[in-house]
């Protein structure tokens, strides 16, 4: 569809009010980068889902992280954003302030890395994230295995969304599916959720011209009101996936409930390492004791997450929580829908 055409399809929407979840904190921010937002007349809402997998990290994860840290003496290897994340006490940033040893990489593999080039150190890699980072975390655990390091293991959060679809579809209309996620596991699982839930959604890219004619197609078939499912990133996401990176989370990691923050458990929407690869389990590894986190009491994350407000109706957004001082991890990721808000639009959209 040609972007103007998608654009006068949008423009001129004037049914019923409809309510379109960008599952993907991704399409949240280059929607209002784009200016997407600006078009749509006032029935055509958007909100915000639980694409962002810094954002649903339960608080208690982070919890487990900072005790492995300073009570476990271990090394923490994390991607950056996970750093600043609120724990229960306090953030891992705030641990290494106290003297944790807690690094950034770039690459699970870099914390393999550090593993075999310190073997006095206990390296732990952070491992959060769906479909589209689990199969990396897989590969190091793998790489570990094969080079015989006992110094090294993960302590995973992975999810995967079709569960989680399943727990939010009566938030709206409509999902946007996150494209990064579905170039993995394919269109089999919207095609499900369209005969088997009744879901409708559209997958979809990043351009501008990707987002508007994924909205045009939503704007389009609601009205029919028939359940439907149109892939409108063909060039990434094709029907079968990647084999080869859903084998790989397959053979290193099995189905378990999940907490979402926010959202609570999600039974099988979690991913945790099978019984062969256990000594690469930092939970076991280290005997953490089961640790339920406790978020501040102020923060709405769980309800921005499901899409039950706006960033903006928080009472302490962009007062005192902000990025330099998150109170909730969705100000604190660059894919939070806090964030997004507060980059973009400071309260004042919409
Ligand atoms: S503005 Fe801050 S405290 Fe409020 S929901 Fe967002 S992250 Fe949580």
């Amino acid at each position: 569809m040609a972007v103007e055409e998608a654009k006068k399809i949008i423009t001129s929407y004037y049914g019923p009010r409809i309510r379109i979840m960008e599952v993907c904190g991704t399409h949240t921010h280059e929607i209002f980068r784009l200016g997407i937002r600006n078009l749509l007349p006032e029935n055509i809402e958007l909100i915000s889902g639980p694409g962002c997998p810094v954002c649903v990290t339960q608080v208690g994860f982070i919890d487990e992280a900072v005790m492995l840290a300073l009570e476990k003496g271990c090394t923490i290897c994390s991607f950056g954003d996970l750093l600043r994340v609120p724990g229960t006490e306090m953030s891992l940033a705030q641990a290494r302030a106290k003297g944790a040893d807690v690094r950034v990489v770039y690459m699970p593999l870099d914390a393999v890395k550090i593993a075999q080039e310190n073997p006095d150190l206990n390296v732990v890699f952070l491992a959060v994230g769906f479909e589209t980072t689990t199969p990396i975390s897989c590969m190091a655990v793998e790489k570990a295995v094969e080079l015989g390091l006992d110094n090294f293991s993960l302590l995973t959060a992975n999810k995967t969304m079709p569960e989680a679809y399943k727990a939010l579809k009566e938030s709206a209309d409509a999902f946007l599916y996150p494209g990064h996620v579905n170039a993995i596991t394919g269109t089999e699982v919207c095609k499900r959720m369209r005969d088997e839930e009744g879901v409708s959604g559209v997958v979809t890219g990043f351009t501008a011209s990707e987002l508007l004619t994924a909205l045009a197609v939503i704007v389009k078939k609601l009205p029919e009101k028939k359940p439907f499912f149109v892939n409108c990133y063909p060039r990434v996401v094709k029907e079968e996936g990647n084999r080869k990176a859903v084998e790989l989370i397959n053979k290193v990691m099995e189905p378990c409930d999940a907490e979402w923050r926010g959202i609570g458990v999600i039974p099988g929407s979690g991913l945790r390492l099978r019984e062969k690869y256990s000594s690469c389990d930092a939970r076991k590894k280290y005997s953490l004791p089961e640790i339920k986190g406790r978020s501040n009491p102020a923060c709405r994350c769980g309800d921005v997450l499901r899409g039950d407000i706006k960033p903006y109706q928080c009472k302490v957004f962009g007062k005192v929580c902000t990025p330099q001082h998150p109170v909730g991890a969705c100000m604190v990721s660059n894919e939070g829908a806090c964030s997004a808000y507060y980059q973009y639009g400071g309260g004042m959209i919409e």
